[in-house]
């Protein structure tokens, strides 16, 4: 496979800088040929603004989204956003490694997306779900954390982390029409031990092992909603995101 590491980390002697070095060395003994988008090495700029357009369709007051569009159609993206996007719709697989940050992704990071994941190639015009625009390709989240995996279980201090991770899973990979696999979670890095970080390290290329073989998550399909947007009465939801008005906590 054709697979895109995204990697937002300052440091080389992190450890997921660990992680990506044991990645890297996986996946080309299993033969898949890597891109590394390493966001901090590139000095990558995560602010969305007018100088990432060469030409714009309403000059007058930025539409960013709608700039998007027409960049897309008229050659009219600024190189850094270009040449990510190349990458992005050339690979098969992407990951997305970060440090949880806010139970999200670093802001270098969520740069990236609002910068590259473009309206008329990735979402819009209909695209979405598993009409998204990177449909047929695959995606999957590489995490560390500070938090316990207790912490985030679904009765834990902190709330489920499927639920914490919707945003990303749901609202970014798959709204993108990526089937997505569950994350590779390495659990609270600073308070465990060396043996056990290593044992992670282990863990992850397991894991990578099965990323052609691997069950991706469910995700109701458009078919599933009717035309006010909502699922169908007849199906019942399946997901974190989606669930019955009456199944509701207080
Ligand atoms: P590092 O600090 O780089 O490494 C941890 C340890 O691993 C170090 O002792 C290092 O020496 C060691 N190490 C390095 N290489 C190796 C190796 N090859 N083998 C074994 N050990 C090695 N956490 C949450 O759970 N939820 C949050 O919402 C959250 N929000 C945060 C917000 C901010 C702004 C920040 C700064 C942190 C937040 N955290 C949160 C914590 C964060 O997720 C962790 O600090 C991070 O995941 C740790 O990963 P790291 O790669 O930075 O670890």
């Amino acid at each position: 496979m054709k697979i895109l590491i995204v990697y937002a980390h300052h440091e080389p002697k992190s450890f997921n800088a660990a992680l990506l070095e044991r990645s890297l060395k996986t996946l080309s003994r299993l033969g898949h040929e890597v891109k590394v988008s390493d966001l901090h090495a590139m000095n990558f700029n995560p602010v969305a603004g007018k100088d990432d357009f060469k030409a714009r369709r309403f000059p007058d007051a930025l539409q960013y989204d709608r700039e998007q569009k027409y960049a897309h159609t008229h050659d009219a993206f600024a190189d850094d956003i270009q040449a990510e996007l190349d990458k992005l719709v050339w690979c098969d697989f992407l990951i997305l490694q970060f440090p949880l940050w806010w139970f999200s992704v670093p802001a270098i990071m969520k740069g990236w997306i609002d910068r590259v994941f473009v309206n008329g190639v990735v979402y819009g015009t209909g695209r979405r779900m598993d009409a998204g625009g990177l449909k047929g390709r695959k995606a999957m989240m590489t995490i560390t954390t500070g938090c316990y995996p207790e912490m985030v279980g679904p009765d834990g201090l902190l709330g489920d982390l499927d639920v914490n991770l919707w945003h990303l899973n749901s609202g970014t990979l798959a709204y993108a029409g990526f089937k997505v696999l569950a994350p590779f979670t390495a659990w609270s890095i600073h308070y465990t031990d060396h043996e056990r970080r290593t044992r992670y390290l282990e863990e992850y290329a397991v894991r990578l092992e099965q990323l052609e073989t691997a069950e991706p998550m469910f995700f109701h399909p458009l078919a599933d909603f009717g035309s006010d947007w909502r699922l169908k009465p007849d199906v019942a939801p399946r997901t974190v995101g989606q669930h019955k008005k009456d199944s509701l906590c207080e």
